[in-house]
């Protein structure tokens, strides 16, 4: 009997912190119609998508719409500790890529950042720190998806942000502007934006140049909105 009631709670416990939520509920999204969650084996006529979408079509075009399925509600993402930093400089740092992440808020998820210490809660995105990468970028978004019938379903393995080794000298607002503006460019591809911009002046550019402002451009939101508008999973050709 005992046993049975710990298993409830855990099962409480479960659900409670990392399944609650989904289309509809207080502070989710409203649940879309069927179909644009379920778009997989329609092919979409590339000269009415790419039109008015931004620079999706950069990527999309003879590929297949890729994004979070609509009636998943809201979005979770853990921003642990930066744990080769310590004091102010830490928080300073995870709070610069918090904002970054925050700038998609709405578009469409309502974000949810989960920065605690330790959580129990279960995460769709998480963001991973590191101090270098082999191939020097600046940051990296692993996205992968599974086909489920018609639907199409997005998984991360975590957004990559690298601090670069100047951290150590102490922080000031040009590192800051920098960590913010590589968190929202992998951000940007952990929401499904899998290609580049084609304009410097788009965070989705596939390079952070030394006047790149920490901040999403007009075409960004089109193209971000662009793209939650398709059914997931269709081909566009
Ligand atoms: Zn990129």
């Amino acid at each position: 009997m005992v046993r049975l009631i710990c298993w409830g709670a855990l099962v409480f416990v479960i659900y409670w912190f990392g399944f609650r939520g989904g289309c509809g509920r207080s502070g989710a999204l409203a649940c879309p119609p069927p179909e644009l969650d379920e778009g997989v084996g329609i092919t979409l006529d590339a000269r009415e998508v790419c039109r008015n979408s931004g620079y999706l079509c950069t990527a999309l075009q003879g590929s297949q719409v890729t994004r979070w399925n609509l009636d998943k509600g809201k979005l979770r993402i853990r921003v642990p500790p930066a744990d080769f930093l310590s004091g102010p400089s830490e928080r300073k740092i995870r709070d610069a890529v918090i904002e970054g992440i925050k700038v998609w808020d709405g578009h469409p998820f309502p974000l949810i950042i989960d920065s605690g210490d330790f959580t129990l809660r279960l995460w769709d995105i998480r963001v991973v720190w590191t101090q270098g990468m082999s191939n020097h970028a600046a940051g990296q978004a692993r996205v992968g998806w599974k086909i489920d019938g018609k639907r199409l379903n997005l998984e991360t393995d975590g957004l990559a942000v690298v601090v670069p080794a100047r951290v150590m000298m102490g922080v000031d607002e040009a590192l800051l502007e920098y960590v913010k503006a590589v968190a929202i460019h992998e951000m940007g591809h952990s929401l499904g934006l899998l290609g580049h911009s084609d304009s410097p002046r788009d965070i989705m550019y596939p390079q952070i140049m030394p006047n790149t402002e920490a901040a999403l451009s007009q075409r960004d939101l089109q193209t971000i909105d662009a793209l939650y508008k398709l059914p997931n999973g269709a081909t566009v050709q």
